[in-house]
């Protein structure tokens, strides 16, 4: 078995630093502690030792696909079946992005994975709505929810889940993404939904360019009308997908670690996201899966300077392009969040 890459410890500078963290799923960010609490107090039945919990969870190297790594996310689905699971690990997701320095989350989940006959989609989105709420309440991390519809789903699902999704703006769900196999299943199929989602004031993001090429950006941009793009590092295959992403300017939710998990890209080394910033595309730092990829934002940015070199002006600047491009519907605490990033730059210069 090879050795999984693990990125490095953050500088205390960048754990400081405020940031932003716009693309990361409920279901990999699950505390094993918390799994085999909620996994015991509802007797679910685990199909492993639950002392080899972490292994089961994180990554060791040996994935290879998005779907091998998606494998390990799915080990949570057998405990997020009710409105004390959703509520807590949402809770803790926020809580442990907080300790992280992140002081705007946009949390995702696909809630038709965790729906039952007795617990409704709308009930799960509004119990992560409130572990949410009460984070924001408790840390004052800014939070927010997209709700993300899976490619292996029936369209019509999709698209009452996108209906839902619009009927809950008010209380903190900002998004839509389309989200899972992506070589398997094309975005096409769920053009009904996005449409729904945009319909309803939902801002669109879709997972494309990863595990498919650049022509899956190019029709979530075209045709879907996404406003950002989950990952999107095949892209670079493409200048005519570059230049639509500069002039367009439409941001690519970069998760640096997890396209190595995934195999989207050999190695980090050769992660394309220096080149296609420089270019002008926007795009932002995020953790994708923190507890399956065992990083987060700040280690993130700890790669980006010391394997790419990038000062602590830019990471800033990632930062404030960010905030533009997320979801939030609240213009003053827009404003509010940019200037507690522009603080700190003023307070440590690098
Ligand atoms: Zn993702």
């Amino acid at each position: 078995m090879q050795t999984a890459f693990i990125p490095p410890e953050p500088s205390e500078v960048l754990l400081q630093m405020p940031k932003c963290n716009i693309h990361t799923h409920l279901e990999g960010s699950v505390r094993p502690e918390t799994f085999l609490e909620l996994a015991a107090k509802n007797k679910v039945k685990l199909p492993f030792d639950p002392a080899k919990v972490d292994e089961k969870f994180r990554v060791d190297g040996a994935e290879k696909t998005l779907v091998e790594y998606l494998n390990k996310i799915r080990v949570n689905y057998a405990i997020l079946h009710n409105r004390e699971a959703l509520y807590r690990t949402s809770y803790e997701a926020a809580e442990d992005a907080h300790r992280d320095g992140v002081i705007y989350l946009e949390l995702r989940d696909g809630p038709a994975l965790h729906s039952t006959p007795d617990f409704p989609v709308e009930a799960c989105v509004e119990s992560m709505l409130a572990g949410l709420q009460e984070a924001e309440a408790k840390f004052g991390i800014v939070c927010r929810l997209i709700v993300a519809g899976l490619r292996d789903h029936d369209p019509q699902v999709n698209v009452d889940l996108a209906r839902i999704a619009g009927r809950l703006t008010d209380q903190g769900v900002v998004g839509f993404d389309l989200a899972g196999d992506e070589a398997g299943y094309p975005a096409s199929l769920h053009r009904g939904a996005v449409e729904t989602a945009r319909e309803m004031g939902l801002g669109i993001t879709v997972h494309a360019g990863e595990a498919a090429g650049a022509e899956n950006v190019r029709y979530a941009v075209e045709v879907l009308g996404a406003q950002r793009i989950g990952h999107g590092v095949r892209s670079i295959e493409s200048r005519v997908v570059m230049d639509l992403l500069k002039k367009c300017q439409i941001l690519l939710e970069i998760c640096p670690t997890s396209n190595v998990h995934t195999g989207t890209v050999p190695s980090i080394e050769e992660h394309p996201l220096k080149t296609l910033y420089d270019y002008g595309i926007p795009i932002s730092i995020n953790d994708d899966d923190p507890i399956t990829s065992r990083t987060r934002v700040s280690n993130e940015l700890m790669l980006l300077q010391t394997v790419f070199g990038m000062p602590l002006e830019t990471l800033q600047e990632i930062q404030l392009a960010t905030l533009d491009h997320t979801f939030l519907r609240e213009e003053k605490i827009r404003a509010r969040l940019k200037s507690k990033v522009l603080e700190f730059a003023v307070i440590r210069p690098s």
